[in-house]
C-alpha cells in the first residue's frame, strides 16, 4: 500500500472516539449500553435556530460564503462579545470557523514553527496535544492535580514558560474536569503573563455558559485588557445551543492574527457552511431563556452524578463549578480484580471493565493526561445517568 504521511505516527485518535466505537460493537451485540463517553449535549438545537437554517436555505444562502464568514454572524458574534464578556471587537477582528476546533488549528497553523512551546494545562481536551503537533509545536502539559481544584496555579505558570512558549492554553470551565477560574483566579494568571510579552494566550470559553451555583464565568481579556492585543478569545455555538453538527465557532482576536488564521482557513475549508452560519445568527441574537434553563437541568446531574458517584466504593468524585463534566479519582478501585475476573491497574483498565460488565462507557483520565481517573459526561438525560451511576455503584461494590 502507498505510504502514510509520518507526521500522523504521533497523532492518537480521540480516546472519547475510540470509547464511544467499543461501546457500539457492546451494544450491536444486544447489550443495552449506557455511553457517558462523549461531550454532546442531549438537547435539540432551538427551533428558531432551525428555522433560520431551514429559511436562509430557501432564500438561496447556498453559495460560497465569505472565508471569514459571513458579515451578519461577524455582527451577531461581535454583539455576543460585547453583552456577554465586555469585549469590542471590530469585524476585522473577528471569524467564523467549522467549530471552535478548527478556531484552533487555524490559530496554530498561523503562528508556530517547528520547535514551538504550546503550553496546556492538564488534565486538558486530548484534541489540544495532537492539534499542536501537527502544527509542528511541541505540547507542553502543566499539571493541575485535584488538590489545586484541577485549576492553574500562577506559580506553575511561570516555571513553565520559556523562551520557546508560543501559547498558552486556557479552558475554564474546563473538558474534562469541570473547574472553572474566578476573577481573582484569572488576575492572577494575567498578572504571570504581562511579564511575558513574546506568549500568545487561546482562552477556549466553549462552556461560559455552563456554570453553577451562582459562580461567574471570566474571560481573560475583559479581566486583563492589557493582554488584549495577544489574546485569542474561542467560543462557539455547540455547547450553549446543544448545536455540534451546525459546525460553528468562532474568535476574537487582534487582526493581523485573525488575518493570518483567515489565510489559513481560505487554503483549508473556503469557508463555514452558510446555512449553519444564518443558524448560529438566530441562536446568539434569540432568547437566551434556554440557555438558562438547560444549565438549571445540568447543576441538578451534577449534583446528582457527584453524590452518586461518592457513594460507590473506592471512587472520590470533586464538585466542579462549570461545564458537563466529572472527573472521580479511581485510586481506591486500582489493585482490585472485578467480578468478571479483570484486573484493574489502571484508569484504562478501570473503564474498560466497567464498559465491558457494567455496559456504561466512560473515558479513563491518561487520555486526558492525568491519572487515575476517569472522565464522565453528563450531558445525557437524566434517567440514563441514574441508571449509569447505579450500575458503577455495583461495579465498585463487586471489586475484591
Ligand atoms: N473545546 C473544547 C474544550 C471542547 O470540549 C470541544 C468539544 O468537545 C471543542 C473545543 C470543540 O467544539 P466545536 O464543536 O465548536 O468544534
Amino acid at each position: 500500500m502507498p505510504a502514510l504521511a509520518t507526521r500522523l505516527n504521533d497523532i492518537k485518535l480521540a480516546a472519547t472516539a475510540v470509547m464511544t466505537n467499543r461501546a457500539r460493537e457492546i451494544a450491536a451485540s444486544g447489550q443495552k449500553v449506557i455511553s457517558l463517553a462523549i461531550g454532546e449535549p442531549n438537547f435539540d438545537s432551538p427551533r428558531h435556530a432551525i428555522e433560520a437554517g431551514y429559511q436562509a436555505a430557501l432564500r438561496g444562502e447556498t453559495k460560497y460564503p465569505p472565508q471569514d464568514g459571513t458579515r451578519a454572524l461577524k455582527e451577531a458574534v461581535q454583539r455576543k462579545f460585547k453583552r456577554d464578556n465586555n469585549l469590542d471587537y471590530a469585524l476585522n477582528e473577528i471569524m467564523i470557523s467549522n467549530g471552535g476546533k478548527q478556531v484552533i488549528m487555524n490559530a496554530l497553523f498561523g503562528t508556530c514553527d517547528p520547535g514551538d512551546e504550546v503550553l496546556i494545562p492538564a488534565p486538558y481536551w486530548t484534541s489540544y496535544a495532537e492539534m499542536a503537533k501537527l502544527a509542528t509545536a511541541t505540547p507542553v502539559t502543566i499539571a493541575c492535580p485535584q488538590n489545586n481544584g484541577f485549576k492553574l496555579r500562577p506559580e506553575d505558570l511561570d516555571a513553565a514558560i520559556t523562551p520557546k512558549t508560543k501559547w498558552l492554553f486556557l479552558n475554564f470551565p474546563n473538558n474534562p474536569t469541570g473547574a472553572a477560574c474566578s476573577r481573582a483566579e484569572m488576575k492572577a494568571l494575567a498578572e504571570v503573563l504581562l511579564k511575558h510579552p513574546h506568549v500568545w494566550v487561546l482562552t477556549d470559553d466553549m462552556y461560559e455558559h455552563l456554570v453553577y451555583d451562582g459562580f461567574e464565568f471570566c474571560t481573560i481579556a475583559d479581566v486583563e485588557p492589557r493582554l488584549k492585543d495577544r489574546v485569542l478569545t474561542v467560543n462557539g455555538v455547540s455547547k450553549t445551543y446543544a448545536m455540534t453538527g451546525w459546525r460553528i465557532g468562532f474568535c476574537g482576536g487582534p487582526k493581523n492574527l485573525i488575518a493570518a488564521m483567515v489565510n489559513m482557513q481560505s487554503q483549508i475549508s473556503a469557508g463555514t457552511s452558510s446555512v449553519g452560519q444564518a443558524a448560529a445568527i438566530a441562536a446568539l441574537d434569540g432568547p437566551q431563556d434556554g440557555v438558562k434553563e438547560r444549565a438549571e437541568i445540568y447543576r441538578q446531574r451534577r449534583n446528582m452524578v457527584v453524590d452518586m458517584l461518592n457513594q460507590a466504593p473506592g471512587i472520590q468524585c470533586h464538585k466542579p463549578e462549570g461545564a458537563f463534566y466529572v472527573f472521580p479519582n479511581v485510586a481506591g478501585c486500582l489493585g482490585k480484580t472485578s467480578k468478571g475476573g479483570r484486573r484493574i491497574e489502571t484508569d484504562l483498565d478501570f473503564a474498560l471493565a466497567v464498559l465491558e460488565e457494567a455496559y456504561v462507557a466512560t473515558v479513563h483520565g491518561s487520555a486526558y493526561g492525568m491519572s487515575p481517573y476517569v472522565r464522565i459526561s453528563y450531558a445525557t438525560d437524566t434517567e440514563s445517568l441514574r441508571e449509569a451511576c447505579t450500575r458503577i455503584q455495583e461495579f465498585c461494590k463487586g471489586l475484591s
